[in-house]
This record gives C-alpha cells, sequence and structure tokens, in this order.
C-alpha cells in the first residue's frame, strides 16, 4: 500500500456537498460533488485497483438508528469506484461482542448492498489477521485485519458521531476498526487515557493510512455516542485526504473545543494532517455554513483532557477518587442480552445468566466498551461531582459564565 503524505494529496482540504435525505439519487449525485474537487474516482485512484471500503458497522443497527455508516452512502461510493475499473471490496469487524459478525452486517444495510453489486464483504472477525508493529504508543504491536493489508488503497467512510471516550468518532477514528472483534476492546487495558487511545489510533493511521475519506454526515449522532446517542440531521457528505483536516472542521461544527478533543491533538503532533480551523478550506460551501446549532455534545468520559498529565500521573490514586466516571445500567432498559458482559474487556461488568449485570467498580477502567455495544442504551455514565464540573460541555461552561459559576 502507498504510504501517504501527511494530509494525503489534498492536505488541509474538506469538500463538503449538501444532501437532506438518504434517497438513492441524491446520495450518488451528493457522493459524486464531494469526490469532483479531489479529482473523482480515477483521481483518487491513482492507478491503483483494489480498493477497499471500511465503513463503520459498530453493532447491528438499523441505519436510521445512525450508529452504521449508511448502505446508500457505501453503495454510492462503491458505484463511483466501480465505474472507474477499480475491483471493489467492503469490510469491517464489530466492535466488543465476540459473537458472529453478519447480523451486524445485515441489520445496517451493508450487506444487502454487497449482494446487489457483487462486491465481495470482508468479515474482518473471519478474514485473518496479520500482526504489525506499531512505531509508537502503548501498544508496540497490534493484529489488523487481512483484507486491510491486501488493499492498494483503504477508502474510509466513517459515520459522524460523538463519542463518550474520545469525543468524536469520525475519519481518524474509523479505521481503528482495522483491529478485528474483541481484540479491539481488549486494547482499552494498555491506553485506558483517551490520549493514550489517541496515539494507538494514530500510530494505525502511520502504518496504514486510509488514502480518501468520505464521510456519512447526513443523519449523524449527538449527545452520547457511538451507540446510544441520538440521531441528528446534518445533511452533509464530507470528503478529503487529510483526517485530521476532516475531524477538526467537523468537531468545530458540532461545538466541540477542537482543543479539548485529545485525538485531534495527538494527530496533531503526530503531523497527520492540518489541526488549524483557521488553516483549513472548505470546498463547496462556507465554512460558516457547516456550525450545527446546539448539537448535544456527549459527557466526555474522562478527566485527562483538562488535568495535565505531569499532576495527573503522581496524584493519579487522589485523582480517580476525586474524578470518575462509570457506567451505570438502567434496568428499566435492560433486557438482559449480557452483550456488555460479554463486550468488557476487564470483567467490571457481571451477572449471572438472565440478571440485570452490575459494576464491579474496582476492576472498570472506564473505557465504556459497555456502553458502546450496548444495544438497548440501557447504560448511563454517571460522573462524579468533580468531573461533572470539567466535563461541562463549551455551552454549559457558557451558561454557567453567564450565571457568574
Ligand atoms: S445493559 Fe445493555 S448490553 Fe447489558 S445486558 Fe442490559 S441491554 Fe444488554
Ligand atoms: S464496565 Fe468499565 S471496564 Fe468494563 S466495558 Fe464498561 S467501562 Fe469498560
Amino acid at each position: 500500500m502507498e504510504r501517504a503524505a501527511p494530509g494525503g494529496r489534498f492536505p488541509g482540504k474538506v469538500a463538503a456537498a449538501r444532501v437532506d435525505s438518504y434517497e438513492r439519487e441524491r446520495i450518488g449525485a451528493a457522493v459524486r460533488q464531494a469526490m469532483a474537487p479531489l479529482g473523482g474516482a480515477s483521481g483518487i485512484l491513482a492507478g491503483r485497483t483494489r480498493v477497499l471500503l471500511k465503513p463503520n458497522v459498530l453493532r447491528a443497527a438499523a441505519p436510521d438508528e445512525a450508529v452504521t455508516t449508511h448502505p446508500e452512502v457505501v453503495r454510492a461510493v462503491a458505484a463511483e469506484f466501480l465505474a472507474a475499473g477499480a475491483a471493489v471490496s467492503v469490510g469491517d469487524g464489530p466492535g466488543g461482542d465476540p459473537g458472529p459478525a453478519a447480523p451486524a452486517f445485515e441489520k445496517c444495510g451493508i450487506a444487502a448492498v454487497c449482494r446487489e453489486l457483487e462486491l465481495p464483504l470482508r468479515n474482518f472477525q473471519e478474514s485473518g489477521s496479520v500482526e504489525v508493529v506499531l512505531p509508537f504508543s502503548a501498544a508496540r504491536k497490534v493484529n489488523i485485519a487481512q483484507p486491510v493489508r491486501e488493499a492498494e488503497l483503504i477508502v474510509n467512510l466513517p459515520k459522524l458521531k460523538t463519542h463518550t471516550l474520545t469525543h468524536i468518532t469520525c475519519a481518524l477514528k474509523n479505521i481503528y476498526g482495522y483491529i478485528p472483534g474483541f481484540l479491539k476492546t481488549k486494547l482499552h487495558t494498555l491506553a485506558p487515557r483517551p490520549d493514550d487511545f489517541a496515539e494507538i489510533v494514530c500510530a494505525l493511521w502511520t502504518v496504514f493510512p486510509a488514502g480518501f475519506s468520505l464521510v456519512d454526515a447526513v443523519i449523524a449522532m449527538e449527545g452520547q455516542g457511538p451507540s446510544g446517542g441520538t440521531p441528528r440531521r446534518v445533511g452533509r457528505i464530507f470528503a478529503g485526504t487529510d483526517p485530521l483536516a476532516i475531524d477538526t472542521l467537523c468537531a468545530w461544527a458540532m461545538g466541540f473545543d477542537v482543543r479539548d478533543v485529545p485525538l485531534l491533538a495527538a494527530a496533531g503532533r503526530r503531523g497527520l494532517g492540518i489541526g488549524e480551523r483557521g488553516a483549513i478550506t472548505v470546498l463547496g460551501e462556507s465554512a460558516e455554513a457547516l456550525r450545527i446549532p446546539g448539537f448535544r455534545l456527549p459527557h466526555t468520559s474522562r478527566i485527562a483532557p483538562r488535568v495535565p498529565r505531569w499532576l495527573m500521573r503522581p496524584l493519579a490514586a487522589a485523582a480517580g477518587r476525586l474524578f470518575w466516571v462509570k457506567p451505570r445500567v438502567l434496568p428499566e432498559r435492560c433486557t438482559r442480552c449480557h452483550i456488555c458482559v460479554r463486550s468488557c474487556p476487564t470483567g467490571a461488568m457481571r451477572g449471572e445468566k438472565g440478571a440485570v449485570p452490575t459494576l464491579y467498580a474496582p476492576a472498570c477502567i472506564s473505557c465504556l466498551c459497555c456502553q458502546e455495544m450496548c444495544p438497548s442504551r440501557a447504560i448511563h455514565v454517571q460522573k462524579s461531582f468533580a468531573a461533572g464540573r470539567i466535563f461541562r460541555t463549551e455551552a454549559q461552561r457558557e451558561a454557567a459564565r453567564a450565571k457568574g459559576r
């Protein structure tokens, strides 16, 4: 696979196209519009033929839940590359629960698209994996799915969502899905802090970069994403070769203070693209038009972004008593499926068969994989008082400032 320059062929450039529904012709037109200033499918291919589309298939969820990349977006992008002569396949490996992945591909509608277009669907939990050495981060080696290594061009197809651990999941975070199934979850034990986790994602980008990213932000997710939030119409497709520019623009549009997002900060330090909002050029419309009024941000999951590392490390024990977030199961919503139990990397989420799971707090590393994988939005994030003060959203901070608090 070609090693990309920082920001790819179009550093600091993000193409945007408006589209207000997933109606097939409209999505097709918007995808073409977003790809055109980047050279269209032929220009993006630049002579390469083996293309792997990497959507976000986090778990078995219907398209209108806004958990997964919409199948019409996958269809439209596949059609563009097929028309340009590429051999296109689609692959991902749902997270957490090490159960079969096929139901996730079926329920999100991507399996049907693959059948209709006769595209190979590569289930990363069954496709085999290869060990790769990471140049930095807490994980020195990781296993990535074999189809990732075989592709000449990875086309990254994230869904724009909030994320209770990383704040935003978009272009940068989506390639964490190269790591098959439960291995993804296990890695959280090596890097429970968001900035340590961000380093793993950045290291993956340096080894197997996606050459092109196209974001499904037609219906995004706000609130407690990436799984338990609520759908929110944004009405955009974003595209580019610079994942940091795409994520910075999206985070800013959602209302984050981009300095607070550890993944963006880490990607900037590692030179993965342009992370200054003012240095990003939006192709197709004005940046100001992209602001999403009142977008609901997640309760962030850890203290890390606002406490310096030099203070956090020596005071970890005391800080841990003051600043914490923990999952809490809401019994009235819980279906007792125990996906959360099987998705917990430390065994902290426990329960007898048929019972509502409970948390063994001392073993919990606050990775929130349980919340991510719960199909019933039955896991709430509890914060300590101190963490609640620190994890205010910018809007909450502004409101507090206005009240003099
Ligand atoms: S909390 Fe969610 S994932 Fe866990 S058992 Fe209940 S419904 Fe299933
Ligand atoms: S119980 Fe704690 S350690 Fe287990 S998945 Fe949930 S947040 Fe992570």
